[in-house]
């Protein structure tokens, strides 16, 4: 025997060995779990054994983590955000503690598919969107890298409603994700830290003229953290991500008081309750805001005090903690973060002013996510200061101080000192705290962190250009291709070598490959099976039968008026009227997909839903259709369904009107799968563009210096439009003729509203990008090539890459695993 072969023996029957100490591992789990035999077990429980499998094999990792964390004393960062959306995390799991096909192997050994039980698995919907999946590909990126990175936000009881689609309109449930528990989540009593709402704070003379802080009296809420591990892929690294739990103080009881200590302590149990039960309670009334509030000063003092608690344990002096600590904050909910340090050490641990300020400054940073101003977070200081008095005090002091430098700078200028003021018109400007309190601001795409300095933010800008910077966002190549999209990824392993799996920016090499005719074909075979895979399912889910053979065209991400969902639709509706009118024989056979929530108070949104399931339902069951043109609305889009539908689309929809999107991840997603990008040049589509070419990405419509001069010097009219365009004209009258139902609703927003997001005047540029699109389709071959090209450029928008800048630029950490 070679040596050669001897190597792969030995390997062999070191792979049985692992897969038969897994079986026993399972087996003897799923006995001490349930007490019964694996056969008498549901699914659930089946997942749940097998969950509990992987959990004690990354337990080892976890503790062996932190050990080096704390002994090396390393630098960490704590990536704060309100929104996690994690989806489920078996799969993710497994395949980044590389044990995905040896436990399955396993598990056949004993007559068990895994597969059937990934779907047992509850997705963890912490979030609503884009902003919350960054979260959560951030923190699966840290570990991949092994970073010493975690994560820091709020364990709802109920994540995002379930969107279910009842006589062709919206309906919320509550989303009951923890009524079987969370597998993944380990709570940590021992760590609780007490939280302080109300009372009353000032200033009080010390006998030596010094001033001391005063607070008296207020509200304690304990925070308790669950902990989830977030499993790296390098096979080491096992990092954190701390959800805090508000509850009852320990003492608490409704026994042995009079009638009025127990109704106010009624009253408070209601308080205590309410913090930590719904991701964004409703903002249509004023307790619904407040409490929106409770929620961010309360994961921000646990997630902070915590940070602290962990510097002096390990023997860290708190002035120099920013050479140990760096604290990220994912928009501005967590910007209060700047005035609760700075509470901690001013107060509690006793540094000056001074010293305080300049260690926050060193430790916070700052990720802006929008530049639309009214969308910007404020809160009136009526609601503000007796809720959190000391903090309000705090941020009076900051505000006080950086006005003083903002004078020195412009004398006599006292229209900057308005537009940078954190507390102006009654209100607390949360990202004017979060700009003057860190040390880096940054936008998520280049041309949003452009815009940003130019107009959102520029007198910040102007006052210290040297913060602001770009971190052009990017999502979890692991998830959102390894996982959902195996067969390809395997096509990677095939023609470049699994080298990309750790390094994605090599799958540029697959660009090679791109007039290889084998390889075009096997990308062909690959999508058409992801099509006939969600095909299937939808068939199964629903009833509604689809042709995989048609052109997928696809848009899925939250209903919102930017977003445009509604100039789509209206375009289908002008293609459904073509189609009828015999104007378009050699319409090409096309599937249009939309998916996405409407927050539960937005009327536009819901009935842009409401909109689109009335057109299905008339193209669906029309004969002129038939064989052309198909519409379907997905119901309940979240990640998990995200993992089918990325992967199978053609078309990636990203049509936001110019300058409104700040990155767009979903974008991302859906290149990484070989779809094409049919948008206009918004966030992180301008980058798309400018990696794969003009001749793979179908770009149409106004550009954002367009847009902005539109609105700040007026000169649009819808009316023009209106009445110059006869298909337009036509479109809209479809709206209120009775056609689809009556939809005066989105007619008059649209007219009245001067059509604010310019609908109407990109709907023909619009139009043609989808002929255009079409003509491309056509041709097979160039199509094939188009997604290869797609493919192997999205290697830059991996997150992996995103979380490397970050750490150098921003966080000064390295991978220590
Ligand atoms: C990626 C993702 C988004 C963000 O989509 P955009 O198209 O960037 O708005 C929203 N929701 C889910 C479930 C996602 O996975």
């Amino acid at each position: 025997m070679t040596q050669w072969s001897k190597d792969i023996q030995m390997a062999e029957e070191e792979r049985k060995r692992t897969v038969e100490s897994l079986r026993k591992r399972f087996v003897a789990t799923g006995h001490i779990l349930w007490g019964r035999e694996l056969s008498e077990l549901t699914p659930h429980e089946m997942f749940r054994t097998v969950a509990a499998t992987v959990k004690e094999l990354l337990s080892e990792n976890w503790i062996r983590t932190n050990r080096i964390y704390s002994e090396q004393k390393t630098k960490q960062v704590y990536y704060f955000s309100i929104e996690f959306l994690l989806g489920r995390l078996l799969n993710s799991n497994l395949i980044n503690l590389g044990v995905k096909e040896l436990l399955a192997d396993a598990l056949k050994g004993l007559g068990i598919s895994m597969t059937r039980y990934y779907e047992e698995e509850p997705d963890a919907g912490l979030g609503n969107g884009g902003l919350g999946r960054l979260a959560a590909c951030f923190i699966d990126s840290l570990a991949a890298l092994g970073m010493p990175g975690h994560g820091c936000s709020i364990r709802y009881q109920y994540g995002l409603f379930e969107q279910k689609i009842v006589d062709g309109q919206q309906v919320e449930l509550p989303d009951r994700w923890l009524r079987d528990g969370f597998v993944w989540e380990y709570r940590k009593p021992d760590k609780a830290v007490n939280v302080r709402f109300g009372g009353n704070a000032w200033m009080r003379p010390r006998p030596d003229g010094s001033l001391e802080l005063v607070h008296e009296g207020g509200t304690t809420v304990m925070a308790v953290p669950y902990d989830v591990p977030i499993v790296g892929a390098n096979g080491k690294t096992v990092n954190t991500l701390r959800l805090w739990n508000a509850e009852l103080n320990k003492d608490f009881t409704l026994y042995g008081v009079t009638q009025e200590q127990r109704e106010e302590r009624q009253r408070y149990q209601r308080f205590v309750e309410s913090i930590t039960e719904f991701l964004y309670p409703n903002d249509s009334s004023y307790e619904g805001r407040r409490l929106r509030l409770v929620q961010e000063y309360f994961f921000v003092s646990a997630g902070v005090q915590s940070i602290i608690r962990n510097q002096l344990r390990s023997g860290v002096p708190l002035h120099s903690m920013d050479e140990h600590v760096a604290i990220h904050i994912n928009d501005t909910h967590p910007a209060l973060v700047v005035a609760e340090l700075m509470r901690l050490l001013v107060d509690v641990y006793e540094l000056t002013w001074g010293e305080a300020w300049a260690v926050t400054r060193r430790v916070v940073a700052y990720t802006n996510h929008t530049i639309m101003p009214e969308a910007l977070e404020k809160w009136p200081i009526d609601m503000f200061k007796p809720l959190l008095p000391r903090i309000y005090l705090i941020i009076e002091e900051i505000n006080r101080r950086f006005l003083t430098e903002v004078r020195r700078r412009y004398p006599g200028d006292e229209e900057r000192v308005r537009e940078l003021s954190i507390l102006q018109d009654g209100q607390v400007h949360m990202a004017r705290l979060a700009i003057v309190g860190s040390h880096s601001v940054n936008g998520v795409a280049e041309i949003h962190s452009e815009i940003l300095k130019n107009t959102t933010l520029h007198p910040f800008y102007e006052f210290y250009p040297e913060r602001f910077n770009n971190k052009t966002n990017g999502v979890t190549h692991r998830r959102w291709l390894i996982g959902a999209n195996p067969e390809l990824a395997q096509l990677l392993d095939d023609t470049i070598s699994p080298a990309w799996r750790t390094e994605p920016s090599y799958m540029a090499d697959f660009a090679r490959y791109a007039d290889h005719h084998k390889v075009q074909q096997r990308v062909a075979e690959i999508k058409a099976t992801r099509k006939k895979i969600l095909a299937r399912w939808l068939r199964e889910k629903t009833g509604q039968r689809i042709d995989a053979d048609t052109m997928f065209d696809i848009q899925v991400k939250r209903i919102h008026s930017y977003k445009r969902q509604l100039m789509n639709i209206l375009y289908v509706i002008d293609a459904f009227e073509r189609i009828k009118e015999g104007m378009a024989e050699d319409f090409l056979p096309t599937t249009v997909f939309f998916g996405g929530k409407a927050a539960p108070g937005y009327y536009i949104a819901k009935e842009t839903i409401r909109l689109i399931c009335a057109v299905a339902q008339r193209i669906n069951n029309s004969q002129a259709a038939e064989g052309k043109l198909a519409v379907v609305f997905l119901e309940n889009f979240g990640v998990s369904l995200g993992e089918a539908v990325y992967p199978a689309a053609d078309i990636s929809e990203q049509i936001s009107t110019a300058s409104k999107e700040a990155s767009g991840t979903g974008n991302m997603k859906f290149m990484m799968n070989g779809a094409i990008t049919l948008g206009t040049l918004d966030g992180a589509n301008v980058e798309i563009r400018d990696a794969v070419g003009d001749e793979n990405a179908i770009i149409f419509g106004m550009h954002a210096d367009e847009v902005m001069n539109y609105y700040a010097n007026g000169g649009y009219s819808v009316w023009d439009e209106y009445n110059g365009n006869p298909t337009i004209r036509r479109v809209l009258d479809r709206l209120v003729d009775g056609t689809y139902g009556d939809f005066r609703s989105l007619y008059d927003y649209l007219l009245r509203n001067n059509d604010e997001y310019f609908i109407l005047k990109d709907f023909e540029a619009y139009r043609a990008a989808h002929e255009e699109a079409a003509r491309r389709y056509r041709d097979k071959e160039a199509w094939r090539k188009s997604m290869i090209i797609n493919i192997a450029r999205s290697g830059r928008f991996s997150s992996d890459r995103t979380i490397r800048e970050y750490a150098s630029d921003i966080w000064g950490i390295r991978g220590v695993q």
